[in-house]
């Protein structure tokens, strides 16, 4: 499994300022923001892409989900966010190790295909 910018990252490799931290996963500011908040949830584990995750992943795919709702309230955007997984190079994925989007602070009711970030 290759290495990415986001296992450096998660392992402290590349100084990174994280808005949140636990044992299972970190949670940075995308670098290309998409909308006016654009944060990225990221497992330590660097399972590369989320087809590949196995039934050993479920209870920290769960946790992912939770901290992506505690962090939206944190951000003060709870009421009105965007959850992306993007899943391979067509379904949009440029970094393979295995992340969630958080979108918010633009309206999000047009589906935006072009983007790639719904
Ligand atoms: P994806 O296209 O779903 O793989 O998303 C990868 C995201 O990571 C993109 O939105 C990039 O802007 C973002 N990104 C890439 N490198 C960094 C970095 N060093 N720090 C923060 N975000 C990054």
């Amino acid at each position: 499994m290759e290495d990415t910018i986001f296992g450096k990252i998660t392992r402290g490799e590349i100084p990174t300022d994280f808005l949140y931290e636990d044992d299972l996963c970190v949670v940075i500011k995308d670098i290309y923001p998409q909308a006016p908040t654009h944060v990225l949830i990221i497992p330590r584990k660097p399972i590369p892409m989320l087809n590949m995750a196995s039934e050993e992943d479920q209870s920290l795919l769960g946790h992912l989900l939770v901290v992506a709702g505690k962090v939206a309230d944190q951000l003060g955007v709870a009421d009105a966010f965007r959850l992306v997984i993007n899943n391979g190079a067509g379904g949009g994925q440029t970094v393979f190790h295995l992340h969630l989007h958080i979108l918010a602070g633009r309206d999000m009711k047009e589906v935006e295909l072009a983007s790639g970030l719904a």
